[in-house]
């Protein structure tokens, strides 16, 4: 079965890619020869899973899948959540980002957090919505290289190690991608 997975990001590719049943054969963006910038516009993350599976389904007629995430920071009102790619601003610099969190977080006590993603599948005319959540904590610095964005000061929930001080396999295991994913090959498995 081949679906579109309306990304670029060739880290997430292969996280989701591992995470599918080999019947579903994952094709990127560049597969079908889409190189133009995706609008992301909307003000949720929500919003910018539905625009860019639409732009997929409107412009090329095709079945796709795509996701996006964020962190969402309970003392700071659930920022950056849609924005966290561009936290601190243009161009894109995860490193930056994590600054200005820490920053923005020096004297807090709560450091709860949260990463969620949600998935926009269209599928044969039909629209359908996964949400993953894992939640944790961010930490004072940053703690292991493995990952990207947060993932070295973000801990979740009953672990010890932050997200960068975990292979891949055992990120996608627990990761709010990892569960909206998971919902999704379970939609797709019971023939939808
Ligand atoms: P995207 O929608 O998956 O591209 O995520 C947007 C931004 O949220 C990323 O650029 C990261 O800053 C942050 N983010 C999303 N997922 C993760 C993750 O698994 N680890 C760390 N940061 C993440």
């Amino acid at each position: 079965m081949k679906l579109v997975f309306a990304s670029n990001n060739a880290n997430k590719i292969k996280e989701i890619q591992q995470l599918v049943p080999d019947y579903i054969q994952i094709v990127s963006l560049q597969d079908i020869g889409c190189t133009e910038d995706i609008p992301e516009t909307a003000e949720t993350i929500e919003g910018n899973a539905i625009l860019k599976a639409n732009y997929i389904t409107t412009n090329y007629g095709l079945n796709c899948f795509a996701d996006d995430s964020g962190l969402e920071v309970d003392a700071l009102n659930g920022a950056p959540g849609v924005y966290s790619a561009r936290y601190a601003g243009e161009p894109k610099d995860d490193s930056k980002n994590i600054d200005k969190l820490l920053l923005n977080l020096e004297k807090q006590s709560n450091r709860k957090a949260n990463f969620k993603t949600v998935i926009c599948l269209n599928y044969n005319g039909k629209q359908t919505l996964f949400t993953g959540i894992i939640n944790g904590k961010i930490i004072d610095e940053r703690i292991g290289t493995n990952g990207f964005g947060y993932d070295p000061i973000f801990v979740a929930d009953g672990m010890t190690q932050t997200f960068a001080e975990l292979s891949m396999e055992e990120k996608s295991g627990i990761s709010h991608r990892g569960i909206a994913v998971k919902q999704l090959v379970e939609f797709l498995r019971n023939g939808n």
